[in-house]
């Protein structure tokens, strides 16, 4: 049994969901599919949210109407091209009228009431993948498919309560999983499950942060031991660097669980940070392959390290982060005082990227940008005004990562790829590498980003050969 997961380019139009269900069609053998939000549909549930709470009482229900019926138009539309059985469509229609109605009635709560909790904030975004799952279902059932739409929770994912970003209950995953879907595996059903999206255990809709339907996907393989976990996107594969930066990049055919971990953490954004883990834990392959050139070869994840000529085999840039400066003599005599760090933030949920103290008065850390406020606060409540001096914020920078497992043991290897980046007049704010030693991550201006990327990508990448 595979799960093959489809991204939101792979299926934003009527002609690429055709594509789509081609190849789910021609795979033979059992086969679970997480599929995505329509590309762009995410994005505009989070905006028209954003909006809604800032507007006067007066215009909020024709903003609410209007959004509310292009969402259905596109989805309606795009139903009413692909499935020709009537009796498909007409469920399928209907199906988008009732989530188009829950929809605006939430819109219109969260207007009225100035208030858009984490929590309303998961159900609205919600409504992207419970679109796609209906019509994708739908066009597999006109094909003379048999086939189920499942939201993440109807699967058996099942979170904490930490909305945004919520996390899986394992053992609770471990069991609801495998008696959720084997059924539907026993009587040839392909159920069609929401990425993206799960529920706590009261059932209430929680995700599992932007991006997470790749999540999703290994979840379901390591809990239903899928043979392979499939990642369907817009690209050939995970490449040498994010091609929207270098046109150059080339497709890496195979990597090792612990490089794409970090180079999905660094971001590269064609697979979640956290999807590596469940499939490294029971040594499941991940596959990423393009929806548009399904004979490609893609790139195969596995847990065999392969050293290339390359030693750096990837580059990758991560923006909208933060550091945070923490300055003081009373540091000194605090004990332990990144320890405490990590705690206080932790207990928040923040997820620290990088760290580095130049001497024991002073500590720097990197954070995405949307924690940044939250982090503050938590530092100056959780310390005290005694022991930090000052407390300093810089945006306006982004993490550059050079990552290889040739590089573990790799004598003078960082100072070459700080040359280069001096070589090109930038100056580096800050340098960190992993225990892992197959990464070396370093700060500089978000203006400088793409300068250095093409940069090391040129001098360590196609220069090799
Ligand atoms: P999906 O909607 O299928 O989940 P994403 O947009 O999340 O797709 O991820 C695919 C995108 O990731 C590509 O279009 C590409 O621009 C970007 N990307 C960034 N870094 C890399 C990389 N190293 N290799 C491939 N793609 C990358
Ligand atoms: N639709 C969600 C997002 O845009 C999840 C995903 O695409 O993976 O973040
Ligand atoms: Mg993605």
């Amino acid at each position: 049994m595979i799960v093959m997961k489809f991204g939101g380019t792979s299926v934003g139009s009527a002609k690429n969901i055709r594509a789509v269900a081609d190849i789910i069609e021609k795979k033979d053998g059992r086969k679970i599919i997480v599929v995505s939000a329509m590309a762009g549909i995410t994005d505009s549930l989070s905006k028209i949210a954003h909006r809604i709470i800032d507007l006067p009482n007066s215009v909020i229900k024709k903003e609410a109407n209007q959004f509310i019926k292009e969402i259905k138009e596109k989805h309606t539309s795009t139903a009413k091209e692909l499935i020709q059985d009537k009796r498909v469509l007409m469920e399928s229609i209907s199906k988008i009228e009732e989530l188009s109605g829950k929809l605006e009635t939430v819109l219109l709560g969260v207007g009225y009431l100035e208030d858009l909790s984490p929590k309303s904030m998961d159900y609205i975004l919600s409504f992207g993948e419970r679109f796609s799952i209906t019509i994708i279902s739908s066009v597999l059932e006109s094909k003379d498919l048999k086939a189920k739409a499942l939201t993440g929770y109807e699967a058996g994912i099942v979170t904490d309560s930490n909305f945004g970003r919520a996390h899986p209950i394992h053992s609770i995953l471990a069991r609801n999983i495998r008696e959720k879907i084997n059924p539907l595996l026993e009587d040839d059903v392909i159920p069609v499950i929401s990425g993206f999206i799960a529920a706590n255990s009261d059932g209430t809709i929680t995700t599992l942060g932007r991006g997470g339907s790749d999540y999703t996907a290994s979840l379901l393989g390591r809990y239903l031991k899928a043979s392979e976990v499939q990642i369907w996107t817009d690209v050939d594969g995970i490449l040498t660097t994010d091609p929207k930066i270098v046109p150059e990049a080339r497709l890496i055919p195979t990597l090792s669980y612990i490089e794409a971990v970090d180079l999905a953490y660094f971001g590269a954004k064609v697979i979640h940070s956290k999807m590596i883990e469940p499939a490294m834990d029971v040594n499941i392959p991940v596959r990423i392959k393009s929806t548009f050139n399904p004979e490609g070869r893609g790139t195969l994840i596995v847990s065999k390290q392969e050293k290339i000529e390359h030693v750096i085999k990837a580059v990758t840039a991560q923006q909208d982060v933060g550091i945070v400066n923490l300055k003081g003599v009373g540091m000194i005599e605090t004990p332990n005082i990144s320890g405490k760090l990590f705690s206080l933030l932790g207990g928040k949920n923040i997820n620290i990227l990088m760290i580095s103290g130049s001497s024991e008065s002073n500590l720097s850390f990197v954070i995405k940008k949307s924690f940044i406020d939250e982090a503050v606060e938590t530092i100056s409540t959780g310390f005290g005004d005694n022991s930090i001096r000052s407390l300093e914020v810089v945006e306006d920078i982004c993490i550059i990562t050079v990552v290889g497992v040739g590089m573990q043991g790799a004598k003078g290897l960082a100072a070459k790829v700080f040359q280069a980046v001096a070589d090109v007049d930038v100056n580096i704010i800050m340098i960190a590498q992993g225990s892992s030693e197959v990464n070396i991550s370093f700060i500089v201006n978000e203006g400088d980003r793409e300068k250095v990327v093409k940069t090391l990508h040129k001098r360590f990448i196609e220069d090799v050969g």
